[in-house]
């Protein structure tokens, strides 16, 4: 008899077993099934004629849902993750499907349209419309630029341009498609900028070993053109039939981006896979990437686990960047799968970064990875970065003499300028002098930020909000201070210096609401802007072209942090906002404001060394047995209760078997030792010799959840990248 062995979405470490009645059923079919008294949808790992259960205690698969099978390299996938991450095999299968097609009552979406131009809508031309006609006017332009558009780009436009599309197919100026079924047309090569000799050295190399796995590191500053490189790829790939998936860090996802890739491949299907879609869409898209119709998949993290038919070519571009890392759940680090599928489907995978992470980085220079370098800038020249120590500065000084002037220079040539710190609200404290009383939250080991807009003390870490106090809540001292500087105290002495210039404060604050942050950039595009203030936000990928100043304000913190990767980030992050300065054809300044000027990574920093300085971080890591020397797993936990918590950290910390291979060092308190009322710890375990560690994982998982502790829930969070 055949039985169907079923992932369901619940923390349970096995399949569970259905009886068939005659359906076709296979391996990565969606079946709807009975489960714990109502109806669910689960995802078909294998069929098999016997089970360990008693036949007659088996319930039936209801029905099959309307979707391809998951092909079985994505089920290995998942399976790999879900074994090497400890995560339950449901909830890894669950966490990477789209929402829509995890219903019992899934529908396929209804047939979607493309809108083609025809050759008489081509020679349109804008004198033909009356001058005020603006939609008309710009959906002609809009079909000139993409050719082909969907039912949800005409919508976009504007709430008629569908309308007026359908009277535009009956003048015979557009046609109308089954979605996904247009031959594409000729990639056009115009408007290709010429490659570096480096550019050129990259593309031929890679795409040498299109249909082979091969991991490359393409390091390149940023502006040295990447971006092109990738281009030329996909080109190549999708010449092949084949199709490109491109991860990127979530907050690149700008629609920009994909704008810059429709204009280049006007012809190509692309679509997008992130949080940003509506569900129906990012359903749309994922059938069509399962389809094999999709020829490019931009996305985040999560779109990884994509089934690709006709995968050709992966790259994973700032893979540095935190956001590659699921903290949750299934906590996966999508770049480390991505080297996973181009093995295991046999492609090549791209690794990008100004700054690859020193993982990434060891792996190129011990030659597991190819080695690809962009050094030059074809445009701008790299920036001069300038270290201002600040140890002489004037007691409540906030910038030096020589920022000032450089902040008022930008100003007169009609410059944008960036003052970066990465720290939100007005002050990062509120002290009393007379006492030593500082505002903490009472729910996180923390201290309340200060924030000035809505004039209350907000804690970062449980988004408890508090009134100001009017006076020492210890001692009545009516003279309460601010201490330190967040973006809203910049913000405000920036106005007074330059009371006439345009400043914009961008932070997750001020940019909460949604559509904020894009309404900003495009604010800052158009010259409405002379000086941004900001978080990391401001960091990343974004390019504004007449941004030449970049002001560091105060970074020195991370380097005193007990995590042995903030060096690292610090060194990323402060190489990528110096990015920021001086792009096109304006060269660019960066000025570090800090007390240690002499400082090995600002040293590296002012030459844009980023190799010199991964080199002697790798050292310290090689001696101090960091990784990626090592490899570890940090077992989190956190309670109500701190016994509860303490006892069965005690508890992980004796494991039944000891493996010689594996140290597992002592429980300690959490960075943040208590958040909303919780308290947390944490035991890492460690080891030279992965496979070891992952043996030892799958016992100690065994052993912690043989131990009932139900008031404290836990994880197992493989490779961390915070610690
Ligand atoms: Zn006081
Ligand atoms: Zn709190």
């Amino acid at each position: 008899m055949a039985i169907a062995r079923v992932a369901l979405d619940c923390p349970v470490y096995s399949l569970f077993d259905y009886r068939l009645t005659g359906q076709e059923i296979q391996k990565g079919h969606l079946v709807v099934v009975p489960f714990r008294k109502r109806r669910t949808v689960g995802l078909v790992f294998d069929v098999v004629e016997h089970s360990h259960i008693e036949t007659a205690r088996l319930l039936y698969i209801e029905s099959i849902l309307p979707v391809e099978p998951l092909p079985e390299t994505t089920l290995a996938l998942i399976e790999f993750s879900s074994e090497y991450y400890q995560c339950p095999i449901g909830l890894a299968s669950f966490a990477t499907l789209p929402a829509t097609v995890k219903r019992v009552r899934y529908a396929p979406p209804k047939q979607q349209w493309q809108y083609v131009l025809t050759r008489a809508g081509l020679e349109l031309t804008p004198e033909q419309f009356p001058a005020r006609a603006t939609l008309q006017r710009r959906l002609r332009q809009s079909f000139l630029a993409n050719r082909m558009l969907r039912a949800a780009d005409l919508l976009a436009l504007s709430s008629g341009g569908l309308r007026l599309t359908e009277t535009w197919i009956k003048k015979g100026w557009i046609e109308k498609h089954p979605d996904n079924t247009v031959s594409i047309p000729e990639l056009s090569l115009k408007d290709q900028p010429a490659l570096t000799d480096e550019q050129h050295a990259a593309v031929v190399k890679i795409s040498a070993t299109l249909g082979s796995f091969s991991p490359w590191l393409l390091e390149g500053v940023t502006g040295s053109g990447k971006t092109e490189v990738y281009f030329r790829l996909i080109e190549e790939v999708a010449h092949r039939g084949l199709q490109t998936l491109l991860l990127v860090p979530e907050i690149n996802l700008t629609p920009q981006l994909e704008e810059r890739f429709r204009q280049r491949f006007p012809g190509l299907t692309l679509v997008g896979l992130h949080s940003d879609l509506g569900q129906a869409e990012r359903c749309a898209n994922w059938l069509a990437a399962r389809a094999g119709e999709a020829k490019v998949v931009i996305g985040t993290r999560l779109a990884i686990f994509t089934p690709l038919p006709k995968l050709g070519l992966i790259i994973v571009d700032e893979e540095h960047d935190g956001s590659f890392k699921q903290q949750e759940g299934l906590r996966y680090s999508a770049r480390d799968l991505a080297i996973f599928c181009a093995r295991q489907r046999q492609v090549p995978v791209v690794l990008g970064s100004a700054t690859p992470s020193l993982e990434t980085y060891q792996n190129a220079r011990s030659g597991r990875f190819g080695y690809l370098r962009l050094s030059r800038r074809p445009v701008a020249a790299t920036p001069g970065v300038r270290l201002v120590d600040t140890r002489g500065m004037p007691k409540g000084h906030k910038f030096s003499e020589q920022v000032i002037k450089q902040l008022g220079a930008c100003l007169v040539r009609g410059e944008q300028s960036l003052v970066f710190l990465n720290r939100r609200g007005f002050a990062p404290a509120l002290v009393c002098g007379a006492c030593g009383w500082n505002a903490q939250c009472g729910r996180c080991s923390a201290r309340l930020v200060w924030h000035m807009t809505d004039a209350g003390l907000h804690c970062h870490y449980c988004g408890n909000q508090q009134h100001l106090p009017r006076a020492c809540p210890s001692c009545g001292n009516q003279d309460l201070k601010g201490l330190g500087e967040g973006t809203q105290r910049l913000e405000r002495w920036l106005g007074e210096l330059y009371p006439r210039a345009h400043i914009l404060r961008i932070d997750r604050d001020s940019t909460r609401r949604k559509r904020a942050w894009q309404e900003m950039q495009a604010d800052i595009r158009t010259q409405r802007v002379d000086i941004l203030v900001g978080t990391q936000m401001l960091a990343k990928g974004h390019d504004f072209p007449r941004l030449t100043l970049v002001v560091i304000v105060n970074p020195d913190a991370a380097l005193f942090t007990a995590d042995f990767r903030a060096s690292e980030k610090l060194f990323q992050q402060l190489m990528q906002v110096s990015g920021r300065a001086g792009r096109a054809n304006l060269p660019g300044e960066v000025f570090v404001q800090t007390q240690f000027p002499e400082h090995p990574l600002y040293q590296a920093l002012m030459r844009q060394d980023y190799r010199s300085y991964a080199e002697d971080l790798l050292n310290e890591r090689k001696l101090a047995g960091f990784p990626p020397f090592v490899y570890q797993a940090l077992l989190r936990a956190e309670s109500h209760s701190e016994s509860a918590l303490m006892s069965f950290l005690g508890h992980a910390a004796r494991p039944p078997t000891v493996n010689q291979s594996v140290t597992l060092f002592d429980p300690v308190p959490a960075a943040i030792a208590k958040i909303a009322g919780k308290h947390r710890g944490q035991l890492l375990a460690q080891s030279f010799a992965r496979a070891e560690l992952q043996r030892f994982l799958s016992e100690w998982r065994l052993h912690l959840t043989a131990n009932k502790a139900s008031r404290v829930r836990w994880s197992i969070d493989v490779d961390p990248i915070e610690l």
